[in-house]
């Protein structure tokens, strides 16, 4: 088997292929009960950085030299008697290693009517992500008005569709053209502001002039700056995440414009998914009827080869992935 083991944190700069190490081992096998799992497809997190580093404390603390942590789907291939036939794909923490053996305690099977890989995407952490963010946090009535950064992301894109579907109005800010007219062309968001072409405050301006009633939040800094000089009264501010904060070291800056948190009667909350997992079959239920109504889109961005693991999550860094950043391999 092969496994990529943690070489080194990332702490305060991008990752670096010399974070990660490729090790052989020899193949695992199962016992009385247990499976062996082929690992089929790999996704990646943005928060897998901040647990090669160690940061934040909301799961165990990682090793030097531990199997890279993460989620994928694996087919069984060899069962002595356990929970799931030979040729069933399963999803869980697997690691970044192509062969498993478990008894199957953390692992769910996939929907078998689609694509094994959805349970990386919109029914997995970026689809549940997004499903409690928005409808237990922003809860998007007819009417409001909500804004998500990160929009074109796994997470994003399917926060900003929940929001349409609740009947809001949904603004995606996004970097580049290509992103923001997939926004619009495809996953129905009414408008896109492409940060990276403009004064993102003028284009709010522009886009909500009565103000934002609810902002689904995934990148922090001054994206979230211009958000909140934006929100109406009442306003809810569902924090998601901070990407552009991830590869900061030392002070990072606040939000200026907190203030209007006071001024506007507004609230700012901040969730983290995993604290929700007994609610993951529900939500995932939920998401799959969506996805085969046709209602739900989902883009994926697929890397080819477990070789290339490292550079697959590095892609969610600098904006490369179009969609749910995944491996096959
Ligand atoms: P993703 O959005 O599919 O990919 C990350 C995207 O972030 C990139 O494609 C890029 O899009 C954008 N980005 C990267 N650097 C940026 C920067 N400096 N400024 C602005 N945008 C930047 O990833 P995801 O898995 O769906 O995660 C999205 C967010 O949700 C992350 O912040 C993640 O930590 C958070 N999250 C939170 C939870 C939770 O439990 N709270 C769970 C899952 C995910 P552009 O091309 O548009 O820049």
């Amino acid at each position: 088997m092969r496994q990529w083991q943690l070489a080194d944190r990332p702490i305060g700069r991008a990752i670096a292929d010399s974070d990660f190490a490729l090790v052989d081992a020899p193949d695992p096998v199962p016992g009385e009960g247990e499976m062996l799992l082929a690992l089929r497809w790999l996704g990646f997190e943005p928060a897998q950085k901040g647990w090669m580093e160690n940061f934040g404390g909301y799961v165990a603390p990682m090793d030097i030299g531990e199997v890279m942590r993460g989620m994928g789907v694996a087919e069984v291939i060899e069962s002595r008697g356990g929970r799931w036939p030979v040729g069933t794909m399963v999803t869980g923490m697997t690691g970044w290693r192509d062969r498993i053996v478990t008894d199957g305690a953390g692992y769910d099977p996939c929907e078998p009517d689609l694509p094994p890989e959805a349970m990386l995407g919109p029914l997995g952490i970026p689809g549940l992500t997004a499903w409690h963010g928005m409808t237990a946090i922003g809860r998007p009535a007819p009417g409001d008005t909500v804004v998500v950064s990160g929009a074109a992301g796994a997470t994003g894109s399917i926060a900003g569709q929940l929001a349409k579907i609740a009947g809001a109005r949904v603004i995606g800010i996004a970097g580049g053209p290509a992103k923001c007219a997939w926004l619009i062309d495809q996953a129905g968001f009414d408008a896109a502001i492409d940060y990276k072409a403009g004064d993102v405050a003028a284009a709010l301006k522009r886009e909500v002039p009565k103000g934002i009633d609810i902002i689904y939040d995934n990148v922090g800094g001054p994206i979230l700056d211009a958000m909140l000089s934006r929100i109406a009264i009442g306003a809810r501010v569902v924090l998601c995440g901070g990407i552009s904060r991830y590869e900061q070291g030392g002070q990072i800056a606040g939000p200026g414009n907190y203030f209007n948190l006071i001024l506007r009667r507004a609230r700012m909350e901040g969730f983290i998914i995993l604290d929700q997992q007994p609610r993951w079959p529900e939500m995932r239920a939920r998401l799959a009827a969506l996805l085969r109504s046709g209602r739900l889109v989902a883009q994926q961005d697929v890397v080819e080869g477990f070789e290339n693991a490292p550079t697959a999550l590095a892609r969610l860094f600098t904006g490369a992935n179009r969609g749910k950043q995944l491996l096959r391999v």
